[in-house]
């Protein structure tokens, strides 16, 4: 005969496998494995992945998407190659880009980073980019229109 009654995770104590809380400590679902849980949303997370890859690559199919975002990264990538010192490159967090139109990308931000003595100095730029299309990470898939640098 099976028994209807197991240990609770948290307290030990004798529960009801259906019981919503414990009685003596009040965990919730006392009945349930940890293990149980975690493997629920192991397959939660596995599918939200799986999700999350779908619409990247359906997305990208889109060539009216805006990638400003992308175009921003993009825009510091090209910046760092004029800096002394990329490795010390330092840009604000979210810098504003701007949708020129459907595949111009405009970046007026700044970057900090150290000079040729060490110094950290601000340099402010103008990036103009294009999307050409192809893969938005891929620097190839982008084509600098304009860029002005202080
Ligand atoms: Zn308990």
């Amino acid at each position: 005969m099976a028994s209807k009654t197991t240990e609770c995770k948290a307290c030990k104590k004798e529960v009801s496998k259906t019981a919503k809380t414990c009685p003596h400590c009040g965990e919730k679902r006392p009945g349930t494995k940890p293990g149980d849980t975690a493997k629920g949303c192991l397959v939660f997370l596995v599918i939200g992945i799986i999700f999350a890859i779908g619409l990247t690559f359906c997305s990208d199919e889109d060539p009216d998407k805006d990638r400003s975002i992308m175009a921003g990264i993009q825009c510091q990538h090209v910046v760092k190659e004029y800096l002394k010192s990329p490795a010390t490159a330092d840009f604000p967090f979210g810098p504003p880009v701007q949708r020129l139109n459907k595949s111009d990308y405009r970046l007026d931000s700044y970057v900090d980073a150290q000079n040729g003595f060490g110094a950290t100095t601000r340099t402010t730029f103008r990036c103009d980019i294009q999307y050409k299309g192809g893969d938005p990470a891929n620097l190839a898939s982008w084509s600098v229109l304009a860029m002005e640098i202080d």
